[in-house]
């Protein structure tokens, strides 16, 4: 790209704040002077809330989304073998498809470099859910990256600083100035990331719900259409899924609950809303790249569980070792019925509160805390029996636990009408 010539930070500001159509070249200067130091974090964080508020037409975002990328190193993914697809989730409560799909699909033939970030919230992040394995290294130098793609399919690991540098100044700004909640700098944040990744194909698992970043399925179908814009026309071919997000997906939340409920899956024994979910974005990350076989074989016949294995043992990790805890406390349901409704993000908050998350980015995460949800919406239970179980590491934190899972389950004498996992397809 040629160096932009320069304007004046405040003239970018103002014109947006006016409402205003910001041009190709004001957006690429801001953001490489912005990433160079040179704009001030006060100017940028004047221009996100004008874009909050004003937002950004497709031809601004396409250009955006382009100069972040543009801010860093763009991965060169030709040499492999396999053709590349990755998956994003805009994060849920219990959402550990990564850690099953990324092996199910390397199983398949593809290659899916898997850059994932860590938890901050309610919601977990695929990275600490790995991190719960011993020995396990989230940070690869990007010759190995490249090596473990190629050998066995598929890599989880973190985002070097390289990639986007631009978004991880910005989305830092957006987290202390209420400027995270916009389409179009979530959208670009996501997708900036992705396409520098260097995959060819992407399939995005939107989530819609209580326990989602997106609460209406407006806002998420908004999104998921102007992400799919945003990877089309960069060149990746995009597809959307709107899932639904109003109870954990499967059955554990935490960190090492999560990876056994993985290895469950491998086994057969996986639970059907995490299953569906699974096969449903298989599916579509395989067509992307041209492979028509079916995924659900590779699931359960040990070919899914052996790449897995073999992603771990790439990256240091011992699955033998995986802990776990020896205090267990059970939380009874007070009456009997059919599980109505189980609250997601009570339940985040719950496995949060344990430890299993955190609340600042330099925070630890517990490996072993963590909630599991013994009774799904639909089932039937009778008083006394389990409807949670808590991991605990440190006791001191179980009455913070309890109080958010006080009313996060609906018991009613009737089954509920339960509304379908997968909500829409989106693609252009
Ligand atoms: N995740 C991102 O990477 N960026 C956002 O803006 C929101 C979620």
């Amino acid at each position: 790209m040629t160096a932009p010539r320069s304007f004046s930070a405040v003239d970018v500001i103002r014109t947006k704040r006016d409402g205003g159509r910001l041009s190709d070249d004001q957006i690429r200067w801001f953001l490489d002077a912005y990433t160079r130091g040179e704009v001030a974090d006060e100017q940028a964080s004047s221009l996100l809330m004008a874009i909050f508020w004003r937002g950004l037409d497709a031809g601004e975002l396409a250009v955006w989304t382009e100069a972040m990328i543009a801010s860093g190193e763009r991965t060169d993914l030709s040499s492999l073998s396999r053709p590349t697809v990755d998956k994003h989730s805009t994060g849920g409560v219990g959402d550990k498809v990564s850690l099953v799909l990324v092996p199910l699909v390397a199983a398949c033939g593809a290659a899916v470099p898997q850059l994932s970030g860590r938890g901050l919230g309610h919601t977990g992040g695929t990275l600490d859910k790995m991190e719960a394995i011993p020995g396990w290294r989230a940070l690869l130098p990007p010759d190995e990256m490249l090596r473990v793609l190629d050998s066995v399919g598929g890599v989880i690991c973190a985002a070097g600083p390289g990639l986007a540098p631009a978004d991880r100044k910005l989305y830092a700004l957006r987290d202390v100035t209420g400027t995270v909640e916009s389409i179009p700098l979530i959208a670009s944040s996501i997708m900036s990331k992705k396409i520098a990744e260097g995959t060819s194909a992407l399939v995005l698992d939107v989530k819609v719900g209580t326990g989602a970043f997106m609460k209406s399925e407006a806002d998420a179908r908004l999104l998921a259409e102007t992400m799919v814009r945003i990877g089309e026309d960069a060149g990746v071919r995009t597809v959307a899924l709107l899932t639904a997000m109003d109870e954990p997906l499967g059955r554990a939340a935490g960190n090492a609950v999560e990876v056994t409920e993985t290895l469950d899956c491998f086994a057969g024994r996986g639970p059907s809303d995490l299953v569906e979910i699974t096969l449903a974005l298989a599916r579509e990350m395989l067509t992307l790249v041209g492979i028509s076989d079916d995924p659900s074989p590779a699931l359960t016949d040990g070919r899914a569980g052996e790449a897995f294995g073999a992603i771990v043992r790439a990256q240091g990790g011992d699955l033998s070792a995986l802990p776990t805890s020896d205090d267990v406390r059970v939380v009874p349901a007070p009456a009997s019925g059919y599980v109505s409704r189980v609250d997601a993000m009570a339940v985040g908050m719950a496995a949060w509160r344990l430890g299993a998350g955190r609340a600042r980015k330099e925070d630890p995460v517990s490996p072993i805390a963590g909630v599991i949800v013994e009774a799904k919406a639909g089932e039937r239970v009778e008083e006394g029996q389990p409807l949670f179980a808590l991991h605990v590491d440190d006791p001191a934190r179980v009455d913070a636990a309890l109080d958010a899972l006080h009313d996060a389950v609906v018991l009613a004498p009737e089954p509920p009408a339960l509304r379908p996992l997968v909500l829409d397809r989106i693609a252009v």
